[in-house]
């Protein structure tokens, strides 16, 4: 049976003022039924855009997909008018973003916007969709979820609007949930409550979860695959235990060192992160690492090294990996 999300050479830009700037440039994951993968990376390493190209999520124009193919269940979504993906969005695949208010009218009570979504997936009565509103505010941990459906969106946590976006998203019965920073905006203990809920839902529902972060953090408690992601490409990808354990790429070290020091994973030997990130129209020739890199060479400002796997499961783009470790 084929991964339930297969994404090869996914090529992205967006046309502005008469200029075209690649954003995502070859962009190959992997993601079984009912595993889940972090795609991680700082704010501008295209993380956020690929997520929301797999739903073809982004306005077209400016974006424009100009190579590879995303299949999602099968169905390829890269392909034809973006409307192609509405069949798949909600139904196949769910998406919860960093803000849950934008999934929310400041005007309409959370039960009527929870009913009105699922009425798009079910053909039933308000009142059915009404009580499978109260079943998904029930699965998604709410209390008293007959006083909730009540209330207005600012009259919930930001922790309650959350499960309630993930409510949303579920209401179709994805076979795969697309997480957008889910927990960036919230604190640390209602951020844990928030990743426990991911982690029964992906247990109960046998859910595929795509969880987007900058928090290695995240990763290491809500997903099994890692993929490490700067300037538009895919710089390592592996177990989350191998990479955090031994990142082999440069990058993933440097991000690795940010993550509090635990008996379970080993000492990584200081990497500095100099710099910032490059501007998708700026980027250093050859590997876009290279200026902010210590271990740079002359010969990599020449060449893109390509993704080359270290064994089964883990693979790198760069031919010096592992010195920094
Ligand atoms: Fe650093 Fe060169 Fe490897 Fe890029 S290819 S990460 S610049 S050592």
């Amino acid at each position: 049976m084929s991964a339930l999300l297969e994404v090869r050479g996914l090529r992205l830009e967006f046309n502005t003022a008469g200029r075209s700037i690649e954003v995502l440039r070859g962009v190959d994951l992997t993601l079984e039924r009912g595993g889940s993968l972090a795609l991680v990376g700082e704010s501008g390493s295209g993380k956020s855009v690929t997520a929301q190209s797999l739903l073809r999520l982004l306005d077209e124009p400016p974006a424009r997909i100009t190579a590879g193919s995303i299949h999602i269940a099968g169905r390829c979504v890269s392909e034809g008018p973006a409307c192609v993906a509405n069949a798949v969005r909600g139904s196949v695949a769910g998406m919860v973003f960093q803000d849950p208010q934008s999934a929310l009218h400041p005007c309409t009570r959370i039960g009527a916007a929870l009913a009105a979504v699922v009425r798009q997936h079910r053909h039933c009565t308000w009142r059915e969709a009404e009580q499978r509103s109260l079943e998904l505010l029930m699965e998604v941990g709410l209390d008293a979820p007959q006083r909730r459906v009540e209330q207005w969106p600012h009259q919930l946590s930001g922790g309650l609007r959350q499960r309630v976006a993930i409510a949303m998203a579920l209401a179709g019965d994805p076979q795969l949930l697309i997480a957008d920073e889910p927990t960036t905006a919230l604190d640390a203990t209602v951020q844990a409550r928030v990743l426990g809920l991911l982690s029964r839902l992906r247990a109960q529902r046998g859910l595929a979860l795509l969880l987007i972060t900058h928090d290695l953090g995240v990763v290491a408690a809500a997903a099994d695959e890692m993929a490490v992601m700067y300037a538009g490409r895919i710089v390592e990808q592996g177990p989350v235990r191998e990479v955090l354990a031994q990142p082999l790429h440069p990058y993933s070290q440097a991000l690795r060192q940010a993550l509090p020091r635990t008996d379970a994973l080993p000492r990584c030997a200081p990497v500095s992160l100099r710099g910032l990130p490059p501007l998708p129209e700026h980027l250093p020739t050859g590997c876009a690492f290279h200026p902010r890199c210590s271990h740079a060479l002359p010969a990599c400002a020449l060449e893109v090294p390509a993704l080359v796997a270290r064994n089964a499961q883990h693979s790198v783009a760069c031919p010096l990996e592992g010195q920094g470790a």
